[in-house]
């Protein structure tokens, strides 16, 4: 049997990430990708912080875009242009991003093995085991100290482990075309568009958007309404048998910790509640998990109780910002059509554009929405609707 110090399962941004920074600490790491190659076939739109590069010293190749306008556009066609004095997100080629993270997982000297499913694990006294099922469908077992599960929406492996998976999800739905005004990043709302969420249509270089949408329900037929609408003009019809959908995992998660065994990313509802984003949140709690194994290495101790200094680790970085964001964007789901609107004109009379300006982080939302709700007329606007709709839970 094969063994290794960890096994990281799923080569997405979170376990790479994980997986380099562990190799680079010096340990023999396996990465196990049950797609046939890294970064195949990602369905996602590529958005990230600017800062993102910087702060996790990432190669900046694989950006298509950098974002710096943004057209809102209302259920009743009111547009809001939004202009930040800089850019201030990238578009990514998910696929060349992912293989980027892979390049320096190799360079740090850990492996990662494609065309490879993990289908069990177990936990022993001495180790854990996995079952992994290769493209021939042999079974074949191995072994390691700890396990990182960094296996995005797939909930399987951690139900098993008596770790949480999420309760909330919204749908996602999305496709790739090319059209003239391809480049103006646009977000739609409305509760025909995108009940329960929002609408996008993102520029992701040569002449080509990613269109799509987050929803509570029908991702696909949504999305088909939405472009059968026009974009500035232009009908989409001939990519629609091109949509794709996903779910995307929503909410705080109780245990993504236990004996020799984690899990980072969307695996562990590390993804913003507002705008169903992940990347950034996957790389810094893949950063934390690495230097958690790191020290239970040094103390030769994988138990629970030294994982769980992870668990309190990336919730002290982001527990407030997924409930906070969880509470708004359900807030907002339960808006009307006219309502949406009414928030349109308050935002075009009321003086916030300078509030954005000034609070707006790409990953961290719980400031601007304070600092909104701190503003009389949001208040208000608020107050109202909690007190015709009645008051929220997060349950
Ligand atoms: C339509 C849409 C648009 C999005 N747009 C954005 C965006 O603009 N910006 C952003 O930040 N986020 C976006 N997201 C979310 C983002 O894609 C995820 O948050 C991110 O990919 C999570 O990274 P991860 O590494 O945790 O998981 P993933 O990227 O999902 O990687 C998990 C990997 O694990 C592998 N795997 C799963 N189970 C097993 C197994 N049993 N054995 C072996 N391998 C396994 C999978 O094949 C996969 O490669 C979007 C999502 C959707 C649906």
């Amino acid at each position: 049997m094969k063994k290794a110090d960890v096994i990281v399962v799923g080569a997405g941004p979170s376990g790479l990430r994980t997986a380099a920074r562990l190799a680079g600490a010096g340990l023999e790491v396996r990465v196990l990708e049950k797609k046939p190659r890294v970064g195949a076939c990602v369905l996602c739109t590529g958005i990230v912080g600017r800062e993102v590069f910087d702060d996790f010293g990432l190669d900046r190749s694989p950006i298509v875009e950098e974002l710096r306008r943004v057209r809102l556009v209302s259920p009743f066609a009111t547009e809001l242009i939004y202009e930040h004095p800089r850019p201030f997100a990238c578009v990514v080629d998910r696929e060349r991003f992912d293989g980027a993270l892979a390049g320096s997982v190799a360079a740090a000297g850990a492996e990662i093995v494609c065309n490879t499913r993990v289908e069990d694990i177990d936990v022993r006294p001495d180790g854990v085991e996995v079952s992994v099922k290769d493209e021939a469908g042999a079974v074949r077992r191995e072994g390691a100290a700890v396990a990182v599960l960094a296996t995005g929406v797939d909930f399987g492996l951690q139900k098993k482990l008596g770790l949480s998976s999420p309760r909330d999800f919204l749908k996602g739905a999305q496709v790739e075309c090319s059209f003239p005004g391809a480049d103006m990043t646009t977000l739609f709302f409305g509760r025909d568009i995108a009940p329960g969420a929002f609408a996008w249509s993102v520029p992701a270089g040569d002449g080509r958007a990613r269109i799509g949408l987050l929803t509570r329900k029908d991702p696909k037929a949504c999305l088909r309404r939405l472009l059968d609408r026009s974009f500035d003009g232009v009908r989409i019809t001939a990519e629609q048998s091109g949509i794709r959908t996903k779910p995307v995992a929503q909410g705080l998660l109780a245990k993504t910790s236990g004996d020799r065994v984690l899990a980072v990313g969307e695996a562990a509802g590390q993804t913003k509640t507002t705008t169903g984003g992940g990347i950034s949140y996957g790389l810094a709690c893949a950063d934390l998990a690495a230097d958690v194994i790191r020290e239970c290495f040094d103390r030769s101790s994988f138990g629970p109780a030294g994982l769980a200094a992870y668990e309190r680790r990336w919730k002290a970085l982001l527990q407030k910002e997924i409930l906070v964001g969880q509470c708004t964007r359900r807030m907002c789901a339960r808006l009307s059509d006219g309502r949406i609107e009414s928030l349109f004109q308050l935002a075009r009379t009321d003086g916030i554009v300078p509030i954005i300006r000034d609070m707006a982080d790409f990953d961290r939302h719980s400031g601007l929405i304070f600092a909104l709700l701190q503003r009389l007329s949001f208040m208000k606007f608020f107050r109202d609707v909690k007190d015709r709709l009645g008051p929220m839970s997060l349950s």
